[in-house]
């Protein structure tokens, strides 16, 4: 557990002053830590890059509001921290090095915040049907209303022979050219695990930590966000058999998104796609590459909650028999 350590951690340690606590350890950051970032880069892996393996859109380039003013894919070798072309400026100018999807407008102008029960929101949406693929977790500060860091990582399955791996990455991320970067980057699910946790455990705003190991195990201050219930009810149990690890137990709650949906506004939208339709947001990057569709979640999140939702936990387990979940609002996507 304690062998692996963040690139940017040893960037950081390496090369002060440092930014504050928390965004010093991020791979993403706000664009004035960002900058910050890029100045001090130093070479922090042995990986090639190649910029034909980072993410493609299926849609055109459509501009969000105010500073996203063009969308770009994300380097996904810079989402795993694995990023080696931070002093080239094609690069950067080619791909996204931020995960930010912030406003254009000062949240102190949004009228209907509501005050919410916790500060930041983990956006969650694994890929990988027979395993996990990719666990792409965003970390959405509801102080700002944006994406402040992120994690991500592609998954290689444990159960399943290399001539199958290789089909089934070339079927499903080479439509999107990333098998490359995939086979590059993905690492066995108990160890993204523990990765996640060593995230999970990082200084935050100076001193909140999202999570500590013993107690009741749960987030600090923080929860998870899906859009359904299939992420944390289904798939990740039977990935920690699979891997024959115990399911960790910040896995026990989440709040599902199209719950939410359904009752803040009354109206039924079954994925992800339906909840933008309906919010009029247009989806940016790939649809089912995991990355991609965690920032679309977490805009459908900011809508939610700039429009007034209070963003609750939807779906519970019993701490006794882990495998009963509780369903705790009475509306809700079937
Ligand atoms: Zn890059």
């Amino acid at each position: 557990m304690a062998t692996w350590r963040s690139p940017f951690l040893r960037r950081t340690l390496l090369l002060s002053p440092p930014p504050p606590p928390f965004l010093q350890f991020s791979p993403f950051s706000t664009p004035i830590l960002h900058s910050q970032f890029k100045r001090s880069f130093v070479q922090c892996s042995s990986l090639s890059m190649e910029e034909s393996t980072s993410s493609t859109p299926i849609q055109p380039e459509i501009p969000e509001t105010g500073r996203n003013s063009r969308w770009k894919p994300m380097c996904l070798y810079y989402t795993q921290g694995k990023c080696t072309k931070m002093d080239d400026a094609l690069h950067l100018e080619k791909f996204c090095h931020s995960c930010s999807v912030e406003l254009g407008e000062s949240v102190s102008g949004l009228k209907n915040l509501q005050k919410q029960e916790f500060d930041y929101f983990l956006v969650l949406d694994l890929e990988g049907k027979v395993e996990i693929l990719e666990f792409p977790v965003l970390l959405f500060d509801v102080k700002t209303m944006d994406v402040v860091d992120a994690f991500h990582r592609f998954v290689r399955p444990t159960k399943m022979s290399e001539k199958r791996i290789n089909e089934y990455i070339e079927g499903k991320y080479g439509s999107f050219g990333v098998d490359r970067v995939w086979h590059d980057t993905a690492i066995n699910f108990e160890e993204v695990i523990e990765q996640f946790e060593i995230w999970l455990r990082k200084e935050c705003d100076g001193h909140i930590k999202l999570w500590r190991e013993g107690g009741d195990g749960r987030l600090n201050g923080a929860a998870f966000v899906t859009c359904g219930n299939w992420d944390l009810k289904t798939k990740v149990p039977q990935q920690c058999e699979v891997s024959g690890i115990k399911l960790p137990p910040y896995f026990m709650e989440w709040i599902n998104l199209k719950d939410i949906f359904l009752n803040f506004y009354n109206r039924r939208a079954p994925g992800m796609l339906s909840m933008m339709r309906e919010l009029g947001i247009p989806p940016l990057g790939s649809h089912h590459l995991g990355i991609d569709d965690s920032k679309n979640i977490a805009r459908v999140l900011r809508h939610l909650l700039t429009d007034g939702a209070l963003l609750q936990i939807t779906a519970r387990r019993a701490q006794a028999s882990p495998d009963r979940v509780r369903f705790l609002l009475q509306n809700r996507i079937k």
